[in-house]
């Protein structure tokens, strides 16, 4: 069943759409590592991976901000610069997927995480997501 899904910045400044033949083709995810920690402001990054061109704003546009996450690989991320929201969060895979902040979607409900990624990286008070996959780092 396709899903059609809606999401904005704090300030509404930024909307967008998402949508979805169904929702199996969005991978949420926890990620422990520290350029997450970093770029959330919190303990650890949620992200829903979408089909590129399942996402698109309808309002409004972001400020992109590039930069190697310390090993060698370019990160993307985009954001209000009216509030400075996250949005999305882009890796070289930025041509195929998109990584939507899940707190940003006007329903967060709606895609619950399938997994943890840099469990190496668990702050100590975090608990493990139950029935979810659990990657050390990227690729274990
Ligand atoms: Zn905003
Ligand atoms: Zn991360």
């Amino acid at each position: 069943m396709s899903v059609k899904l809606t999401g904005s910045c704090y300030c509404r400044n930024l909307e967008y759409v998402v949508e979805l033949n169904s929702k199996d083709e969005a991978r949420t995810s926890l990620c422990h590592c520290h350029n997450c920690k970093k770029a959330f402001g919190g303990n650890y990054g949620l992200t829903a991976k979408v089909p590129k061109d399942s996402f698109k704003y309808i309002k409004g546009k972001p400020k992109e901000h590039a930069a190697d996450n310390g090993s060698g690989t370019t990160l993307y991320r985009e954001f209000c610069d009216l509030c400075g929201s996250f949005i999305l969060d882009g890796e070289p895979v930025k041509d195929h997927s998109r990584y939507i902040c899940v707190g940003s979607l006007d329903d967060p409900e709606a895609l619950p995480p399938k997994g943890e990624f840099f469990t190496k990286d668990r702050i100590s008070w975090m608990p493990v997501i139950p029935n979810t996959f659990q990657k050390k780092e990227i690729n274990e």
